[in-house]
């Protein structure tokens, strides 16, 4: 079927696609993926609904609030369809990989099109014209997760708005198991991609002017185990950075029980490598870390931190934090509270504890009220708010090389320190200024936010 007769049938020049992505750097990247996919098939892109004459969801399921979010959103496409009986909808993402969750959407929204799993991108394209050419009279429901390959999604081109920087998946999928989490299941097991299909990317990226590749995986420091020829993570960057070229390396995310000094060495003196280490540690109590099956202890984590911290001048460490995992108390929480400040993160990601169904801490009694844990969580952003300040104006005085770059989410430009601090400039509009690096003399902060002038 060649894409003219779905034009034909959608009887317009230029169909119109939405793409809706939801959650997590990785689903961002498979959106590219989805981009890519499209613009091939002749679509170009709207950022309204009303006006798409195809409309794709890539969906997130690490927190219900996320989902319900993405469940209404489905809900208000019923009259665009009905106005528009030719739209086409697509629903794909981790929330489609929940058994639950799929059947709610099949019944719930009988005028959804396609519903598809996190690895079979692939198979979006056929779907589509078997959906288009059905003359909209029978809803196709296909859920193909478990019949796709990874390797089939792996060659797919990607299509990146913003040039400047880009996410460039390293590995898929997580073996860690970690109680509240709903990634392994949704995502599958942990496989990391071919280093020279990785290095290759990197390297086309920079040619074409790319200034700031985040690596990502859910555990970057386990990278390298199921391959032929096994690498480490810190064999990867070093093989990465000597790509000739100017240009920052960020990676995300680590893991405690995995992060190694070798790693830590390497980026203390690798100068493409940005000092920045995100490095969860979820809780300050080994009672509750031991029930979220994290395999490491709060001294452990210490340990790690303080290291890096020493061999890092400047590092900008951050991390997540889950308030009110089941069980927790209030003595509990107050290790957490101890650990941020004996660690001073420049800053933290902060959640409370969502119950993700299927996962093992779903079924752990959770006798604490809601409003109890949101007292805890507002106590703990206070603290971190002045330790986060705190951070910003170690700058403060310094003239630091930025990365001036779009924010295509929001249609801002923005510009980032080496460490991922966000740089407002006074004088960015005085002159028609492109993307990239440029230095910036920094002369305050208000929050977590740097403030500074372009040096020219
Ligand atoms: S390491 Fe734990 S929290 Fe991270 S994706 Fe894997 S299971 Fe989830």
């Amino acid at each position: 079927m060649h894409f003219a007769e779905i034009k034909k049938i959608i009887n317009k020049q230029k169909p119109l696609a939405f793409v809706g992505t939801y959650g997590c750097q990785q689903n961002v990247s498979d959106s590219e993926k989805i981009k890519a996919l499209l613009l091939r098939m002749g679509y170009s892109f709207t950022k309204e609904k009303k006006d798409a004459d195809l409309i794709v969801f890539n969906t997130c399921a690490v927190r219900e609030s996320a989902e319900l979010r993405v469940l209404g959103s489905i809900g208000v496409l019923k009259t665009l369809k009905k106005r528009n009986p030719k739209l086409v909808i697509a629903v794909c993402g981790c929330m489609t990989e929940q058994n639950h969750i799929k059947k709610k959407i099949v019944d719930t929204f009988p005028f959804v099109d396609i519903v598809i799993g996190t690895n079979s991108i692939f198979s979006l394209k056929n779907l589509i014209i078997e959906s288009s050419t059905k003359n909209h009279k029978k809803t196709i429901n296909s859920v193909l997760q478990k019949i796709s390959t990874r390797e089939t999604d792996e060659n797919l081109s990607k299509y990146r708005e913003d040039q400047t920087s880009a996410f460039v998946p390293i590995m898929h999928g997580c073996n860690n198991f970690c109680s509240y989490c709903i990634v392994p299941y949704v995502r599958g097991r942990e496989s990391s991609r071919d280093p020279r299909a990785i290095k290759k990317e990197i390297e086309d990226l920079v040619e074409n002017g790319c200034k700031c590749i985040t690596l990502l995986g859910q555990n970057v420091n386990s990278y390298g185990k199921n391959l032929d020829h096994p690498i480490d993570f810190t064999e990867l960057l070093r093989s990465i950075t000597e790509i000739s070229g100017d240009y920052w390396i960020r990676f995300m995310t680590s893991h405690p029980k995995d992060i190694t000094k070798e790693l830590i060495d390497e980026i203390a003196v690798n100068d493409k490598i940005c000092k920045h280490i995100h490095l969860p540690f979820q809780s300050g109590s080994n009672r509750i870390l031991k029930k979220m099956n994290r395999h490491y202890t709060r001294e452990k984590y210490i340990k790690i931190a303080e290291y890096a911290k020493e061999k890092i001048p400047y590092l900008s460490l951050t991390s997540d934090v889950i308030v009110g995992f089941p069980s927790e108390t209030y003595e509990d929480f107050k290790r957490t509270l101890s650990l941020v400040k004996s660690i001073r993160f420049s800053s933290l990601f902060t959640f409370i504890y969502s119950k993700r169904k299927g996962t093992p801490a779903a079924d752990i009694e959770d006798p604490i009220l809601h409003q109890e844990k949101l007292k805890w969580f507002e106590e703990l952003l206070k603290i971190q708010k002045d330790i986060s300040g705190e951070f910003c104006s170690k700058f403060v005085g310094k003239t630091e090389k930025i990365l001036l770059k779009e924010d295509c989410q929001k249609a801002l430009r923005i510009a980032k320190t080496n460490q991922n601090i966000t740089v407002h400039l006074h004088n960015l509009q005085e002159r028609n200024i492109p993307n990239g690096f440029f230095e910036a003399k920094l002369t305050g902060h208000k929050g977590q936010t740097l403030i500074g002038t372009l040096d020219f």
